[in-house]
């Protein structure tokens, strides 16, 4: 078998379809993992990179003391399969195959995945044959020349991937978790640092305090308007920019009729047809079209795997001599824009034209085949058309230009207008997407006089220097040889998901520049793209052999241990720098009861809250969910009614969860409860929003005294308030405690959800233990649960609320723990059995005991059972023992049950008994019978 493995499952597959020349596919799937074949050959996609480098073990601990930041530095790396169902299959195929060909994109990235996929398949065929396709479009001419002219892999390409691999890993980890842990941030809220990321938003935070620098300076602008063959004509005073007012005033105070022509000047202008598309200049092409970078590479990547457009990863804007030229004109003679396509083979320039960068491995972005709106939508298409129709304009003639420039005066002031006519349009008319405007002027002769119909003064102002947009920071990167073609954007999308920057145009937040700040004062060589670029240079020198990639890592190596020298020296300040600047990235507003700055605060162990700057002269605060639910953190919006920004709560892999503007959510979430105290009204609810009173648990902590003066209520209104309060608040308490015994105990299935049976419940009545600990096992069931969890939540339910009520009574907590152990979970269980019964049970000993007893039945406001003298013990143990079948043993087991002469024995239920004494039913029943029986005969006797 020859097997063929590409760099993608949609790759696989149009290999596939191309190099089986119309034989039949047959694609079988294993693991979800797609096959195809035809004949001998058989193609498989990976998906990108399969494994990944990691750290060896023992490095996963932040705040190890033994690992710390800068051992990562040094740390042993390990391969990790990351898509381990295509390294299985991949391994199985290999063991078969007689010949394997890697087929992945043809780029430093694209070798070393496919390094990857060699080393894998050397693991389990240490002899098959391995060679490599390079091709730059997936198209049948491309391939077939590529498969009939392998090569052998290129490890020292590969190695530069892999070199940039760990040094990418090494720099990020280590200084991320350096910063972070210094910041005392982690979870969702670290702070990452990378070689590329950080230098890239260095650029960033610069153009904004050049912005904030920005002093603007004011100038003013003289033009006039005039008129000729019914055409207004606007013209421009000579001097350009007045930075005087008063020459400016002068030069318009002077300029009076007549306007004299003096100058007629005209001329030619070539206007060179645009260069090759890189991918670069791709980029900026397709912001013009209103698409972001990280957009307009996967729409691109795409087309490519689609073979709709050529490899559009590249860094080369001169076509090599190799490519077929007049074939992709012939192929996209198919496509919608077949009109194009033939006016440019009609009026075809001489030579292409070129850009200054010419580089071996791809050629420049070109379309590959055919493709129509319909078959790939109206995106796609969008971006097809712009790399169909710059092919078209790099082999079109180039424009012309008439331009004209006419020279006026007017009262001894010189003023100018300018035209430009497009006389030959060239390339323009296969490439709309170019600026150029024309001007068309009249015809102008010298000597000539012409009215004013207007003079403008206009006063401007300089203005700041631009943020950047994607597009241009990608340019920016590539001038200074920041990231590659490939991960330019992938950059920035990361600065955007890191939330250092944000924007459009991009503008850095309080965090982004605060790290940056902090770098740039303690370890500036971060923070500059020259590390960055010496890296490119070696990864240069790598993939021509000239050094090797462990040379070249240990000096990224040495480098990394000198900024760690700076680094560790300042971490105190260096954490408290960041710190103290990103306070403010969580502050809200104003506190509404002090004035004070209320602001998000995380503590450990995932708990979060709003708290206020006066704290502890202020206590208002803000409950916030736990942070596994999402990290607090403050957004744009303003509340209009609070004037407080919004919090949301943001997760991993989740949608963001809005909690708004906290303070009308903590009015919102505590409305209900508050209208459970019984005296609350309109008129009270809105005296205590006023007074900045939003919780039940204010009024209750509050003294009567201060809440009689803040309300303006009587001193036993406040009083009752206060009371009233605090049983609500037992009641919310009690509840709450409810649900997390419930939400504990049901387990999460398919189509159930404890809130639902929460819900039910909650209309069943059942809101607090004590009535689900008396809850009848129907209501249960019929609210959702199983049998099984009905007994079981009935059970502990029980167990929990009577423990509870025990120890509330005084029952010290290792006799509640024997109480319970010995099924004696009720409280009236106290009241209803004798003390010895109740020593015999527990182990504990009488004078324990009877304290227990007396507690707890003065509590239940019941007698406790007497205390049965020796006597009369013995008299009825006499009794029960003359009954036919009773022995010692089952008197022992009546007394648990409170049985204790022929009397309680035959006036208790015999149900009852026989539940506590654990005799059967009929037994008692068959005793009672015998008793009766034998009082039957006494009464006939008399
Ligand atoms: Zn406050
Ligand atoms: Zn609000």
């Amino acid at each position: 078998m020859h097997l063929i493995v590409a760099e993608k499952n949609i790759s696989a597959r149009r290999i596939a379809e191309i190099l089986g020349h119309g034989k039949r596919i047959v694609e079988n799937k294993d693991a979800g993992v797609s096959t195809y074949s035809f004949g001998e050959t058989t193609t498989v996609g990976l998906r990108g990179h399969v494994v990944e480098i990691d750290f060896v073990e023992g490095y996963s601990n932040w705040r190890s003391a033994e690992y710390t930041p800068r051992s990562l530095i040094d740390a042993k790396t390990i391969k990790i399969p990351t898509e381990k169902k295509i390294v299985s299959l991949l391994q199985k195929l290999a063991k078969k195959a007689e010949r394997i060909t890697i087929a992945t994109d043809f780029d430093t990235e694209g070798e070393l995945i496919g390094k990857e996929a060699y080393e894998l398949v050397r693991a389990v065929n240490p002899k098959v044959i391995i060679d490599r396709a390079r091709f730059s479009a997936i198209t049948s001419q491309e391939l077939t020349h590529a498969f009939s002219h392998t090569t052998d892999l290129d490890f020292a390409l590969a190695a530069a991937g892999e070199a940039r691999q760990s040094i990418d890993l090494m720099w990020g980890a280590s200084l991320t978790r350096f910063i972070s842990l210094a910041a005392r941030r982690g979870g969702q809220n670290i702070l990452s640092v990378g070689r590329v990321q950080s230098p890239t938003l260095t650029m960033i935070v610069d153009r904004e305090k050049a912005i904030e620098a920005f002093v603007p300076e004011k100038y003013w602008q003289l033009s006039l308007d005039t008129e000729k063959s019914g055409e207004l004509i606007e013209a421009r005073h000579t001097h350009g920019r007045f930075h005087e007012k008063p020459a400016a005033q002068l030069a318009h105070d002077r300029t009076k009729a007549p306007l004299v022509v003096t100058d007629v000047k005209s001329g030619t202008k070539q206007d060179r047809a645009p260069s090759p598309f890189d991918t670069t200049s791709y980029i900026v092409a397709a912001a013009h079209l209103g698409f972001s970078a990280a957009n307009a590479m996967r729409i691109a990547e795409d087309l490519y795997m689609n073979g709709y457009i050529s490899y559009p990863r590249t860094d080369n804007t001169v076509y090599p001599p190799s490519l077929n030229l007049d074939g992709i004109l012939k192929d996209i003679r198919n496509s919608p824009f077949k009109k194009d396509v033939e006016w440019t083979m009609a009026n075809r320039r001489a030579v292409p034209t070129r850009g200054k960068k010419s580089s071996t491995d791809h050629p420049p972005i070109h379309p590959a085949g055919p493709a129509t709106r319909e078959a790939i939508g109206d995106d796609a298409f969008r971006i097809y058309e712009l790399v169909v129709r710059r092919f078209l304009a790099t082999l079109s003639p180039d424009a012309l230009w008439k331009t004209l420039k006419i020279l006026f005066v007017a009262g001894g002031e010189e003023y100018t207008a300018t035209g430009g006519q497009l006389i030959e349009p060239g390339w323009h008319v296969v490439y709309p997407f170019s600026e150029a405007k024309e001007r068309i002027l009249p015809e102008f002769v010298v000597g000539e006089r012409l009215p004013i119909k207007k003079v403008t003064l206009d006063e401007k102002e300089t203005q700041p220097p631009a943020r950047f947009t994607q597009s241009k920071l990608i340019q920016m990167m590539e001038e200074l040889g920041l990231g590659t073609k490939s991960t330019r954007h992938e950059v920035i999308a990361k600065l955007v998901s890191r939330k250092y920057v944000e924007g459009t145009p991009l503008r850095p937040t309080l965090v982004g520049r605060a790290v940056i700040e902090s770098l740039e004062q303690h370890a500036d060589m971060i923070t500059k793209p020259d590390m960055t670029q010496t890296l490119e240079s070696h990864m240069q020198q790598i993939k021509e052999s000239n050094r090797t990639r462990e040379d070249v890592i240990k000096e990224s190596q040495k480098m990394l241990h000198r900024a760690f020298d700076q680094l560790e020296a300042n971490e105190l300040v260096i954490g408290e720098d960041i710190r103290g600047r990103t306070a403010e990235e969580m502050n809200l507003g104003k506190c509404p009861v002090c004035g004070g700055t209320i602001a998000i605060k995380h503590m450990r162990g995932n708990s979060q809250f709003i708290g206020c700057s006066q704290y502890p002269t202020c206590g208002f605060n803000i409950g916030l969910p736990n942070a596994q639910w999402g990290f607090a953190v403050r957004t744009d919006d303003i509340c209009e009614k609070h004037k407080l920004n919004s919090v949301r709560l943001v997760r991993k892999g989740a949608r963001p969860w809005d909690i708004g503007c906290p303070l009308c959510h903590q009015i919102g979430s505590n409305k209900e409860s508050l209208a459970e105290i019984p005296s609350m009204n309109e008129k009270l609810a809105a005296k205590i929003l006023a007074q900045h009173i939003y919780t039940v648990a204010e009024i209750a902590r509050s003294t009567p005294e201060t809440l009689a003066k803040r309300l303006d209520l009587s001193l036993d209104a406040a009083q009752k308030l206060i009371i009233d309060a605090g049983s609500v608040l037992d009641k919310l308490r009690r509840r709450s405690e409810c649900r997390k015994f419930m939400r504990e105990r049901l387990v999460p299935r398919k189509g159930r959800s404890s809130a639902k049976i929460l819900t039910t419940l909650k209309e069943m009545g059942i809101t607090e233990l004590s009535g689900l600990a008396h809850a009848d096992a129907a209501m249960l069931k019929k609210a959702g649960m199983s049998d099984a969890e009905t007994e079981q939540i009935l059970a502990e339910a029980k167990i929990t609320y009577y423990g509870q009520k025990l120890k509330e009574i005084g029952i010290p907590a290792v006799s509640l723990k024997k109480y319970l152990a010995a099924g004696i979970t009720d409280p009236e269980m106290f009241c209803n059995r004798p003390t010895a019964t109740l020593c015999k049970l527990t182990g504990m000993s009488e004078a324990t005991v009877q304290r227990h007893v007396d507690l707890v039945c003065t509590f239940l406001n019941k007698p406790a059972v007497k205390k049965i003298p020796k006597a009369s013990a013995q008299k009825g143990k006499k009794e029960l023992l003359a009954i036919k079948g009773i022995t010692d043993a089952l008197i022992e087991k009546l007394s648990v049950a409170g049985i204790t002469n022929i009397a309680s024995l035959l006036s208790a239920d015999a149900e009852t008994v026989a539940r506590n004494s654990g005799i059967a039913t009929g037994k008692i029943k068959e005793f009672q019978a015998a008793i009766q029986k034998k009082k039957d005969t006494a009464v006939i006797q008399i």
